[in-house]
Order: C-alpha cells, then sequence, then structure tokens
C-alpha cells in the first residue's frame, strides 16, 4: 500500500487537522517572557508554594526555568528532592521497552527507524520471536513491559494487538509473567484505540517531541506523523476509548528546553481540564545519536546541569505524575534525576527488535539509537537498592482499577504511599528470591530491613502484614500485593 493510501485507510473522514489552540507557539513565548528576569522573592514564594504539594502553573514553572543563580537553582532542586520523597518515598519502578518492529513510514529526522534511513535492517518479530523475547525478559525478572513500534502497515493495530496477547500468555518458571504491558506506538483513531484498551494495555504513551510547530515541521517532513495536530490531539481519542492512564513527553535536544517543558506543562493542564486527570506519566527522553539519520548534531543540546533543572521543575509543577526516565542517560545522570523527581526508569534495555533473546543474531544494525546504561538489570537493581531506593515491580493498582481519575484521587492525599511502599517491598522480594544475585540479595535485604523498621514506626498494623506477607515470599508464594 502506498504511503498516501495508508494513510487515506488509516484515518479517514476522521483524520483531525483543526488546530489545537490550547498550545499554541506564541502561547508558550509569552509565558516564557513574562517569566523573564525573575525576582529572588517570586522565586521563593513559588518554591514555597511547591513545598504544598498542590503543583505550580505553567507561568510559576517558566520563572523557575529563568533562574540563573546557583543558590536559587540549589533550593529548587532540594524542594524538588522534598517533594519526591513526600509522595514517591524511595520507590522507583522498573519497567523493559520491548520493540516488535522497526519498519516505518515516517521521516523523523533523528531516529534510526526512519523510512529513508537504507543502513537499517528492517525487523518484524514473528509472534514466536515475541516469546522469545518475552521469555528472556522474564527470567531477568521483569513483569512490566513498555511496547513499541515504528509505524508502518506492516505492522498494524492487529499486529499490535495479537503480539500484546502474545506476550501476556508467556508463562516461564518462578512464577514468571508479565504483569502489565503499557504502549507507544503511532496515534490511533478513536475506534482503533477501543480495540487496543480491550488487549488490556496500561498507559499509553506518546511523546509530542516538540511542542513548538514550526520545529516540528522541520523535523518531520513526511508520513502521518508531519501532522501534529493529530499527533497532538492523541490523548483525546485515548480517553474517548476509556484508556484513561496516558503518557506524555518531548524530546529533549530537539528544541529549547524551556519552550517543550511549558509546552508539556501546558498539555497537562488541557488534559486535567478536560478529562479531570492529567498524564498517568511525564517521560523525559534526551536526544541520543541513531545511526543514518540527517542530524549530525542534536539541534538544542540540553547540559546536564539544565537537564536537572528541568526534571526538578517538572516534578515540583505535577507532583503526582510519574516521570520515566530511560537507558538513554548514564548511570550517574540517572542517579542524580532519583533524587530530583524521576519515578520510573528502564533497566536492561535494547532499542532493537530481537534485541533481549541471547540465541538471536544481534543487532546494534536495527537499533532505533544508541543507549548509555547498558548494564544489566540485576547490576541495576543491586546499585539502586545500595543507595537506597527500592526498586518496585509493581502492577496492584492498574490490575485492581485503580487508573486515570480513580488514581489521582489517591495519590492526591497522599494515600498511595500506603500502598506503593508496602507493594514495592513485596515485589521486590519476589525479585530478589527468584532472580536475585548474591550481591543484589545482600543490598536488597538491608533494603528492605531498613523499610520494615520504618514502616513499623509509622503503621504497626501494616507492619505486621506485610512481614506475613514477605514470609510466604520467601516460601515461594508469588503475585502478593494490597
Ligand atoms: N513510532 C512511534 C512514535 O514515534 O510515536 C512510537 C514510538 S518511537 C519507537 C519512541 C520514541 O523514541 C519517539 O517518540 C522518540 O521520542 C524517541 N526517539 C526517536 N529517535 C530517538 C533518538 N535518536 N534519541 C532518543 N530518542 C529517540
Ligand atoms: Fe518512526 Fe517513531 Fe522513529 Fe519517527 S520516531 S521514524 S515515527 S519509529
Amino acid at each position: 500500500m502506498s504511503e498516501v493510501n495508508y494513510f487515506k485507510e488509516e484515518f479517514g473522514e476522521n483524520y483531525r487537522t483543526e488546530i489545537c489552540d490550547y498550545i499554541t507557539d506564541e502561547k508558550i513565548e509569552d509565558i516564557l517572557a513574562a517569566a523573564e528576569a525573575p525576582d529572588k522573592k517570586e522565586v521563593q514564594r513559588i518554591i514555597d508554594k511547591a513545598l504544598e504539594l498542590n503543583g505550580i502553573t505553567p507561568l510559576e514553572a517558566a520563572t523557575l526555568l529563568q533562574v540563573e543563580d546557583e543558590n536559587l537553582i540549589d533550593q529548587f532542586l532540594e524542594a524538588a528532592r522534598k517533594v519526591k520523597e513526600e509522595i514517591y518515598g524511595k520507590r522507583l519502578v522498573i519497567f523493559a521497552p520491548l520493540y516488535f518492529a522497526n519498519q516505518c513510514v515516517n521521516n523523523c529526522l533523528y531516529c534510526g527507524f526512519r523510512k529513508d534511513n537504507n543502513q537499517l535492517d528492517r525487523k518484524k518479530l514473528s509472534q514466536q520471536e515475541i516469546r522469545n523475547e518475552v521469555e528472556a525478559l522474564e527470567r531477568e525478572g521483569h513483569k512490566r513491559l513498555l511496547v513499541l513500534t515504528g509505524e508502518a502497515p506492516i505492522t498494524d493495530l492487529d499486529y499490535v494487538v495479537e503480539s500484546i496477547k502474545t506476550a501476556y500468555d508467556v508463562k516461564t518458571e518462578n512464577g514468571g509473567e508479565i504483569r502489565r504491558i503499557n504502549a507507544e506506538i503511532a496515534p490511533l483513531s478513536t475506534e482503533d484505540f477501543k480495540k487496543l484498551k480491550e488487549s488490556e494495555i496500561g498507559t499509553y504513551t506518546c511523546f509530542q517531541e516538540t511542542y513548538n510547530r514550526k520545529q516540528y515541521a522541520k523535523l518531520h517532513p513526511s508520513g502521518p506523523k508531519s501532522n501534529f495536530e493529530w499527533r497532538l490531539s492523541v490523548m483525546d481519542r485515548a480517553q474517548e476509548a476509556g484508556i484513561d492512564d496516558v503518557g506524555i513527553g518531548a524530546l529533549f535536544g530537539l528544541y529549547d528546553y524551556k519552550f517543550d517543558v511549558i509546552g508539556m506543562l501546558l498539555h497537562a493542564e488541557y488534559l486535567d481540564k478536560k478529562w479531570g486527570v492529567g498524564p498517568h506519566t511525564v517521560s523525559v527522553p534526551r536526544l541520543n545519536p541513531a545511526l543514518g539519520t540527517p542530524l549530525d548534531e542534536v539541534p538544542y543540546p540540553v547540559s546536564d546541569a539544565d537537564f536537572r533543572k528541568l526534571v526538578a521543575v517538572l516534578r515540583l509543577a505535577v507532583p503526582y505524575t510519574g516521570m520515566i526516565l530511560s537507558t538513554r542517560e548514564s548511570t550517574e545522570m540517572r542517579n542524580e534525576l532519583f533524587e530530583h523527581g524521576v519515578s520510573q526508569i528502564s533497566a536492561g534495555s535494547r532499542t532493537t527488535p530481537g534485541g533481549y533473546d541471547k540465541k538471536a543474531k544481534n543487532k546494534e544494525e536495527l537499533a532505533q539509537f544508541s543507549l548509555h546504561d547498558l548494564r544489566p538489570i540485576d547490576e541495576i537493581i543491586s546499585g539502586i537498592a545500595e543507595d537506597g531506593y527500592i526498586p518496585s515491580f509493581c502492577t496492584a493498582c492498574y490490575r485492581l482499577g485503580r487508573t486515570g481519575k480513580d488514581f489521582m484521587d489517591l495519590a492526591k492525599p497522599g494515600k498511595i504511599q500506603e500502598f506503593c511502599r508496602p507493594n514495592a517491598m513485596l515485589t521486590f522480594k519476589e525479585y530478589l528470591q527468584d532472580y536475585g544475585t548474591e550481591t543484589s540479595r545482600k543490598h536488597g535485604k538491608q533494603c528492605l530491613s531498613d523499610l520494615m523498621d520504618r514502616l513499623e514506626a509509622d503503621n504497626p498494623k501494616l507492619a505486621a502484614n506485610i512481614a506475613d506477607k514477605l514470609d510466604a515470599i520467601a516460601e515461594g508464594e508469588h503475585d502478593l500485593y494490597l
């Protein structure tokens, strides 16, 4: 099928072209201009407001982004640390990306999967290859997956739905199974989102890449993705179809990071007003080099210092929203960003279809972009526990129907800690029991014992319940949660 026909058949009359006027270049530029040369007192007021855990407005966030004074920056980095700790404690949710295929009709200038990249070997995993990948991931201890594809007729929605079912059906020894699959695939129509919802996905994620329409047009010269409005309006269609956990993001490095942070916050504000619930997650990927792409350099490089700053501002602005960081970042940077706001990370990731199955031939020629943190999952887990964080494989909220607004209603009064911390402990214990090495077990034991001491002090009844469940897991029980 030609690209044009594919486009028409896929989206037909429903293909939306009207302007989503809640986010415009002018609006974002005006907010940034109004926040220029911030006054010290105003910055302090905003930091105090953020510490009340009710978020800050896009204009207040822009004011923090415009701060250059190192002392003031340190103050809001510290405030973000407190907000993170207050709401999430030391929990870090762990997941793995799983690429089903790398064919794509789009031509995003930065992506190795782009249609015109002749240097890339194309690969669509068969259902058996997907089983092999998922078995390999389960045997490393993964319970949560993010599935991805390019956008192409050969990997249409039926293929994606069948592949998700295949992945959920894979069971391995030690209770190995995937308990939540999130999806990051090209924007769908409402009707197609209804079909996707039936495959029991958790969160639907789609990055706007950049919220600047002019830059977006330059970076996305052809294919369905060149339509900015169709992409920006995607979460309305997901919500219309009943998918109430949605994830947004920008690819930092494509445009001015301040502009894109404000774009993300306006997007979050719009979704909150329209659907009564903001995004479930925000992602903060930074552009990495990809083979066979015309972008020789990052158009708007984001320094580590600016990246730290933007993560902190997002944490203060949307305190209850999960923040996702991938293995695009180095170990050191990831460790730092856990402090300032990140609450979910990928581990042991590969961006190649077929990248996990050790028996299959490898594969870097198939990758979407290169990665920095290539450590195996157990080493990552071990390091996280040693630093006093709890790796969590929890999937309880989604499986108990605590999604969308129900999740946020629980999260906002701080209730989520009562579930998240114990569930993190239970799933971490299960991981250590079934997949841990000597080193991760050593660090994990210490981490769990410190947490139990704290839980006993905060809530003795809950602590007793969790102690019983931890004993049951040590005896071989699986999948215990609150
Ligand atoms: N193809 C779909 C799309 O573009 O929405 C689905 C997911 S695509 C495989 C996932 C994301 O990878 C993109 O949204 C983009 O932000 C990111 N990406 C592409 N090239 C990248 C690069 N060179 N460095 C970092 N992230 C990149
Ligand atoms: Fe295709 Fe997505 Fe890569 Fe763009 S970012 S070329 S749409 S896979």
